[in-house]
């Protein structure tokens, strides 16, 4: 990472007295683990901080402590805005008028359009939470329990503990000193990864009814019928996505989840050596090579056919 610009960041961060945090909408364990971990470390030196998601804290994050401070608009002035975790500035949803320019942007996606004054933009990282844990120890942020607790979550969540095939041995060594700071390590880990609610459950079962291969490609589908028969909360596919990336014999695994704005959210998954990011970026959204996501106008059937007609071309010229 460029010295000079986390230099300056440590000094505009130092200097601000009351700061705006951001993160994305559909928060996932990274975004609200980041906030968390800045908001509080930066409450802790003193200063005045609010935390903001466009969507909220969904059901699964709301054990984690601060994220009751968390609002879904800004409320006053800042001197200074910080956005976490986003590509770009669609991310962050309604939470900023759309002339607003963030003066820092710390992100950790290859995708990262740099649309900040000042972007810290590290794509080797595993999370935004691991670049925050270097950023606030290598300057002597306080890293309260509390502290520690959010980037551990951001850190394992990211990374579905430790074992996504961007991980590195810097990441481990984060994730020890985090412990040692008081990070609840197996209990952050349950709690991001393996607990889920029953209609949780159900929706998985819905979805996994619908799964299906062509070549290298598998992929599943959600409706809002399927949502509402199990009583599923969430606008999201309740991780199963992760469920068909374990799936053997498949390159690309993706999930449609059909959404009440007349779009589709695509999630895809890929195995090494295939780099999904560039496929959702032509529809609009972004990610990492292996795990990247977009929200496309359409119904489920139309969005499935170009979705799919797209990843089997970009699959099969990739060997
Ligand atoms: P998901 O499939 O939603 O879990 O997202 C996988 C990855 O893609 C994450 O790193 C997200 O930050 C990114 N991503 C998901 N949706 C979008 C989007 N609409 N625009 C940009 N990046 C996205
Ligand atoms: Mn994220
Ligand atoms: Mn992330």
């Amino acid at each position: 990472m460029d010295e000079v610009l986390l230099q300056a960041a440590n000094e505009q961060l130092r200097s601000a007295q009351r700061s705006l945090i951001l993160s994305h909408i559909r928060p996932d364990g990274d975004a609200i683990g980041s906030l968390l971990g800045l908001g509080l470390s930066m409450q802790a030196l003193g200063k005045e901080v609010q935390m903001v998601l466009a969507d909220g804290v969904p059901a699964t994050f709301r054990g984690l402590s601060g994220s009751k401070q968390i609002r879904t608009q800004p409320e006053g002035t800042f001197d200074l805005i910080v956005v976490l975790d986003c590509s770009d500035l669609k991310r962050v949803g309604t939470a900023l008028n759309g002339t607003v320019r963030p003066h820092i942007n710390i992100d950790h996606h290859p995708t990262n359009l740099n649309f900040a004054n000042l972007n810290l933009v590290e794509t080797e990282a595993v999370a935004t939470a691991e670049m925050l844990a270097q950023f606030l120890t290598r300057f002597d942020y306080p890293i309260t329990q509390q502290v520690a607790d959010s980037l551990l979550y951001g850190l394992i969540a990211d990374t579905l503990g430790f074992r996504t095939y961007n991980m590195t041995p810097r990441a481990l060594r984060i994730a020890a000193d985090l412990m040692e700071a008081g990070g609840d390590l197996s209990n952050l880990y349950y709690r991001a990864l393996m607990r889920r609610s029953y209609e949780a459950a159900r929706y998985w079962g819905s979805g996994l009814s619908t799964l299906q291969r062509q070549g290298r490609v598998i992929w599943a589908s959600l409706t809002q019928a399927d949502r509402q028969t199990v009583g599923y909360q969430g606008r999201d596919d309740a991780d199963l996505i992760n469920v068909l990336s374990t799936i053997e014999d498949a390159d690309v695994a993706l999930v449609f989840v059909e959404q009440l704005n007349g779009k589709v959210k695509v999630s895809w998954r890929s195995q090494p050596g295939f780099d999904v990011s560039k496929i959702a970026l032509q529809f609009g959204g972004g990610g990492h090579a292996a795990a990247a996501g977009a929200e496309i106008e359409g119904s489920l059937d139309q969005v499935q056919e170009k979705v799919l007609a797209l990843t089997q071309s970009v699959i099969s010229t990739n060997t």
